[in-house]
């Protein structure tokens, strides 16, 4: 499971950055999972109670946000409607897809620093 290996990345790279900031306690961490990121958020949560102990994050909470995908006109930026024909009706270019939409995205690290 790809999660797993997702986690891992994830606690080692907020690891770093409490390190890195000599923090006292990571208070929470916020990560936005992409409709398309091919990531089960329940999964995701399941390695993250797993993987945690042991790491700077065992204390620390995971808020897990699902970000729905969405397309809008590179030109334009005039958001696409789901379910519509991805291309925009204006500048008849293809719609792209937004950022995050197939990505899994550390949002913010609540750390307590000294
Ligand atoms: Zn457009």
């Amino acid at each position: 499971m790809h999660e797993y290996s997702l986690v891992e990345a994830l606690v080692r790279r907020v690891e770093q950055e409490a390190r890195r900031r000599q923090a006292l306690a990571i208070r929470g961490l916020t990560v936005s999972v992409g409709e398309l990121s091919g990531v089960d958020p329940e999964l995701f949560r399941t390695a993250y109670e797993t993987f945690r102990a042991g790491s700077l994050c065992a204390e620390t909470p995971l808020t897990l946000k699902r970000l729905e995908a969405r397309w809008s006109c590179p030109a334009c930026r005039a958001p696409i409607a789901r379910g519509a024909v991805l291309r925009c009706p204006t500048c008849d270019v293809p719609a792209r897809l937004d950022e995050g939409s197939d990505a899994l995205t550390l949002d913010s690290i609540d750390m307590e620093v000294p």
